[in-house]
């Protein structure tokens, strides 16, 4: 392989097909009695990464980090952690932690001893554990709070104690289950570039679940959505937002608008044939189409553009629209705009330019356009 493909392979171990994963998930089911809550997982998780399982409520996220543990035993599949199969070893021989949602803190202990427990469980000299509580203390800014008992901690502090608790035995793997979901949004922002700072220090590997988009889409190297016990896409945040697999996928991150029809073709282009749209739509060109399929024609909100005026653009979708209402946001405003035929578009524009002359507003006759390759062709 060329040195500089290498290279590029570095950071990103998943695009190279010779590297070695960290974790193999292979074939992985978990049944409780007749309901399978996890069904038939194969995934691959490198080294250094923060993995994401993001999926609604009761997808079997939990359940698939709980095997990762060691708490739940697979129905059928194997899980490798650093080339070794783990089905005969038990939770505490892995080389794995795990945080709870709850944090679970010892209320009667200070900061440094709830983070020191399971180094004293472990017998590791007392020379040892102060420092290495030291550290860990000092990497997540808590050293001068180290007396104070969980209930003087405000409650991203706890969470910072929680991780500090967890990464102070220096596991190969932390599992963190819904890691930031007590925390105000301010506060969970400011921890999601924490997080990603401590793990990038320590090199640890993270897997994270959350059923929170955005989060995941912040913290994650990769994502794995998970619909009804199965992995449905696997990729990088922007993969799994730009190029999402299906219409629930699509829908499940962030928001798109959708026109459902038939595809036909004029020239030598592909275009959709919308009922609720008296004017074709391009489709973008590198879809692979065949005339008279059924499919949905995506856009999101962002790569719409929105003016007063025609843009006279014929490289772009241009249709005539009316505001129907729209949200300022501060960086950004909402709007909803009618099209013909009673349908009704998300569009996002950035506010830029403080000084606009004249905003868009309810009632504004308006232009819609975007160009056909920032659109996606969705099949179900
Ligand atoms: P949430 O985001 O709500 O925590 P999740 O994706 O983590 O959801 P899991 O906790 O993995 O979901 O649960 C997946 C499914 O398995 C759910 O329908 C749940 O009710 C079921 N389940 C989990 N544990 C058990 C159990 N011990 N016995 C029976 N069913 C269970």
């Amino acid at each position: 392989m060329p040195s500089q493909e290498r290279d590029a392979f570095l950071d990103r171990p998943w695009k190279d097909s010779t590297a070695e994963p960290f974790i193999r998930i292979e074939g992985v089911t978990k049944r409780f009695g007749t309901f399978t809550a996890v069904e038939a997982v194969s995934l691959d998780i490198y080294k250094g990464e923060l993995f994401s399982l993001l999926g609604g409520s009761g997808c079997g996220k939990t359940t698939l980090l709980r095997m990762l543990a060691g708490f739940e035993e697979p129905t059928a599949g194997h899980i490798y952690i650093d080339g070794v199969d783990m089905i005969d070893v038990p939770a505490y021989a892995r080389p794995v932690n795990m945080m709870f949602q709850s944090y679970a803190l010892f209320p009667h202990m200070s900061v440094e001893d709830n983070v020191a427990y399971g180094l004293k469980r472990d017998g590791v000299s007392k020379a040892e554990i102060s420092q290495r509580v030291a550290d860990m203390l000092s990497m997540v800014e808590l050293l001068e709070l180290q007396k104070r008992k969980p209930h003087q901690l405000s409650g991203g502090q706890r969470q910072r104690v929680a991780l500090a608790r967890a990464l102070v035995k220096r596991p190969k793997l932390l599992l963190l289950d819904e890691p930031l979901a007590a925390l105000d949004k301010r506060l969970r922002e400011q921890t999601q570039f924490e997080l990603m700072n401590i793990q990038d220090q320590l090199g640890v590997t993270f897997i994270v679940v959350t059923h929170d988009q955005e989060e995941a889409m912040t913290l994650s190297t990769r994502i794995a959505v998970m619909d009804h016990g199965q992995i449905i896409q696997v990729g990088e945040p922007s993969e799994v937002y730009e190029r999402p697999q299906t219409k629930d996928i699509a829908n499940f991150i962030g928001t798109i608008n959708m026109f459902d029809g038939e595809v036909m073709s004029s020239n030598d282009s592909f275009l959709l044939r919308c009922p609720k749209i008296s004017k074709p739509l391009k489709l973008p060109s590198q879809a692979e189409l065949n005339i008279g399929q059924q499919v949905t024609l995506a856009i999101r909100p962002e790569k719409i553009k929105m003016t007063l005026e025609d843009p006279h653009d014929s490289l772009q979708i241009t249709l005539r629209g009316e505001v129907l209402e729209f949200a300022y946001m501060g960086n950004i405003s909402i709007y909803r705009v009618k099209i013909e035929g009673e349908v009704v578009l998300q569009i996002t524009i950035p506010n830029l330019d403080r000084m606009a002359e004249r905003k868009i507003e309810w009632d504004d006759q308006v232009f819609i356009s975007w160009h056909p390759e920032n659109s996606l062709v969705l099949r179900d």
